[in-house]
């Protein structure tokens, strides 16, 4: 069966709109999700643990009457780390490692300078006491989005992670709570949802309020986060995985097709696009990609995602497939050319860059060391990829000598008068020297 995926030429007259109907994607939309969502999480605000036992037995087809079977214990993590296979724990051991070391790096710390009267200003910076990741568990389990999400919480010294992942049918997945053991989790509740996020927005009697929640999740969790956003902090809204891959053409036309796979597979709403200078390399691609799909798995989620999200596009030249990717601004973005670095200083938005023909997208879902949550639907143009810094916050410090309050006062007066802040006027005014 072919599979008929859109063929964009950037030299078409009506290729800006065509541009815009592919990209465009509402992730938290619907209205009848947002009144279920509305719902629930007002009734796990009044009711607490109460309600989270009855959503948790409802969505997830569990059968529990209390919070502590939906409670794991620090042992129970250990052991599944303990009992994976060697290769299993090594592999996840390895990917824990290289994205602790990574994360290292993005870690800032305090800063002051003083001024000649004596001055001092500064920016002092301090971990968040607690924070919620949520690690999706509906159709599919995520070990990696553990990693992800809780090291660098870990690296930015958060004392406290709270994770929630929904396990249906009470089904434990023993990688997820390895990960969980690898990165350092505190506490871990099997409770998913926007129950579970409204349960750490709010707190319950047992699970504890916390201060931030990060984490990828489907419709319901997106609709959670959004409302709760004010109580707590979030991350992001993530809408559905990206690729962009841009060819010269030079490429195996079939680590191209798989590339674009890798993100078809992920739901029938991800987006895969590929961007070439060479028509005829398209058309090796589109025919890798038929010879290829019977062979996957997921190969429906992949013909759907492909046909109705999926786009290749023959860019007139490499100035015209520069300024695609920086409209798409994509969460992944694959440069399969010669010398990516070239390519650099004009990419102004992507979530992450992968550079040249071996660099496959999938070595950073999991293990190259950088964060796999990144900004998707073009929110690249504005954000970043999670981080230790989405765990510090920063306050200001300043501490004025009597010679520095004494001309500051002096500023702060004229400006406070302007705006009739009279108060202010003479508190700046009382520490001026005669
Ligand atoms: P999930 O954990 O996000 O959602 C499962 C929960 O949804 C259930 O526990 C239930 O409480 C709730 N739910 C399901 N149907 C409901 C209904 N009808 N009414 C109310 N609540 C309902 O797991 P999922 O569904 O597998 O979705 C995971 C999502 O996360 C996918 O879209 C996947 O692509 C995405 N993801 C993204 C990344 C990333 O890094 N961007 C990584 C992993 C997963």
């Amino acid at each position: 069966m072919t599979i008929s995926i859109r063929r964009f030429r950037s030299d078409q007259a009506d290729f800006a709109a065509q541009m815009d109907a592919l990209l465009s994607w509402e992730s938290v939309s619907d209205t009848g999700v947002q009144q279920i969502v509305t719902d629930i999480v007002n009734d796990v605000r009044k009711r607490g643990d109460m309600a989270l036992i009855e959503y948790t037995n409802r969505f997830d087809r569990m059968n529990v009457d209390s919070m502590a079977q939906l409670e794991l214990s620090q042992e129970q993590l250990q052991t599944a780390l303990d009992g994976l296979p060697d290769a299993q724990r090594a592999a996840l051991t390895t990917a824990a490692e290289r994205v602790r070391s990574y994360h290292e790096k993005q870690k800032t710390d305090s800063w002051q300078y003083t001024e000649a009267d004596g001055t001092v200003l500064g920016q002092k910076v301090t971990p968040m006491d607690r924070v919620g990741i949520y690690v999706p568990g509906g159709k599919a389990a995520y070990p990696s989005s553990v990693l992800m999400n809780a090291i660098p919480a870990h690296v930015a010294g958060v004392s406290e992670i709270i994770m929630v992942v929904p396990t249906p049918d009470g089904e434990l997945n023993q990688l997820v709570l390895a990960a969980a053991a690898a990165a350092g989790v505190s506490r871990v509740f099997t409770v998913g949802g926007a129950q579970a996020v409204a349960a750490l927005a709010y707190g319950t009697a047992t699970v504890p309020q916390v201060d931030k929640i990060v984490g990828p999740g489907n419709i319901f969790v997106a609709t959670a986060k959004r409302m709760v956003f004010g109580v707590v902090g979030i991350d992001m809204i993530a809408g559905p995985s990206e690729i962009l891959v841009v060819c010269d053409g030079d490429t195996n036309p079939d680590w191209i097709a798989m590339d674009l796979f890798s993100q078809a597979e992920h739901d029938e709403d991800a987006q895969s696009i590929l961007v070439s200078t060479d028509p005829d390399f398209l058309d090796a691609v589109a025919a890798s990609i038929e010879k290829l799909l019977p062979t996957m798995e997921r190969a429906d989620i992949i013909r759907t995602s492909l046909t109705e999200r999926g786009a290749l596009i023959h860019a007139a030249d490499k100035a015209d497939a520069l300024n695609l990717i920086n409209r798409i601004a994509p969460e992944h973005l694959e440069l399969s050319v010669a010398d990516p670095e070239a390519w650099l200083p004009e990419i102004r938005h992507a979530g992450a860059i992968f550079m040249g023909r071996y660099t496959a997208e999938a070595l950073g879902d999991y293990c190259a060391g950088p964060n796999h949550v990144l900004p998707t639907s073009g929110t690249a143009r504005f954000s970043s990829p999670l981080g230790v810094y989405d765990f510090q916050k920063r306050s200001s410090l300043i501490q004025c000598s009597a010679d520095g309050a004494s001309e500051l006062g002096k500023v702060a007066s004229i400006l406070a008068r302007g705006e009739h802040l009279t108060a202010h006027a003479r508190s700046a005014e009382y520490r001026i020297k005669d």
